[in-house]
């Protein structure tokens, strides 16, 4: 089994969830596939440890902070201890999660999982009225051979900078990163679940795949 959780703590989880499903019925109608996948909501400690990979999605990061933060913060550790060892997709609210620095209008005590080394600021694409929808340039082939995708931006962070050489660029807007990796992190400062694009899920499927099941 493939096991693939979306946070549902808070924010838009349930498009991630239907992304997942659709994105598993394409790998799995190819005919040489072994995999089964099992998408599901997680929201305990449990429902984390027992996952393969899990997608922290667009939300609003002082409130998942403060849930992250109940019972001694038994989830925010939880995630990290499974950021260390497995893939995380973050987008939007969950690339700032998973950055290790964050700049502007932070609260005080406001957790992070952290992992990724990169700067980004939080609501630096605007307000919720200036959301808008822009194609983005792919600059990594692994992610898709088409260059080019049309994405969501909703009050979104910035990549203001990569801070290590250990982070890939996967994909630019305007020439400025919104998609990057490392090791097992990859983070979307956009919101990968809002257009009918599959993309994204399929890129985050398939590593997970692979950390699972490739010889290393
Ligand atoms: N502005 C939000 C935050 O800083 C993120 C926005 C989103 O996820 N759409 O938490």
């Amino acid at each position: 089994d493939v096991n693939v959780g979306v946070l549902a703590l808070q924010g838009g989880f349930i498009e991630h969830i239907s992304h997942l499903h659709q994105c598993a019925k394409i790998i799995s109608e190819k005919d040489d596939n072994p995999y089964c996948f099992k998408i599901t909501e997680a929201r305990t400690v449990s429902e984390i440890e027992i996952l393969d990979g899990i997608i922290i999605p667009g939300g609003e990061t002082t409130a998942m902070s403060i849930l992250m933060g109940k019972n001694d913060q038994e989830l925010l550790k939880a995630l990290q201890r499974f950021a260390i060892a497995k893939p995380v997709l973050g987008t939007c609210a969950g690339l700032i999660m998973i950055a290790n620095n964050i700049k502007g209008q932070m609260e005080m005590g406001q957790l992070k999982i952290g992992g990724i080394d990169v700067t980004v600021c939080r609501n630096a694409y605007g307000a919720q009225l200036q959301s808008f929808e822009a194609p983005l340039t792919i600059t990594d082939c692994d992610v898709s051979d088409s260059r080019s995708t049309p994405m969501v931006f909703i009050r979104a962070p910035s990549i203001e900078s990569i801070d290590s050489n250990k982070v890939q660029v996967l994909a630019t807007y305007k020439n400025v990163p919104v998609a990057v990796r490392q090791n097992n992190l990859i983070g979307l400062s956009f919101h990968s679940e809002l257009t009918d694009n599959l993309t994204w899920h399929m890129y985050f499927l398939k590593t997970v795949i692979n950390e699972k099941f490739l010889v290393k």
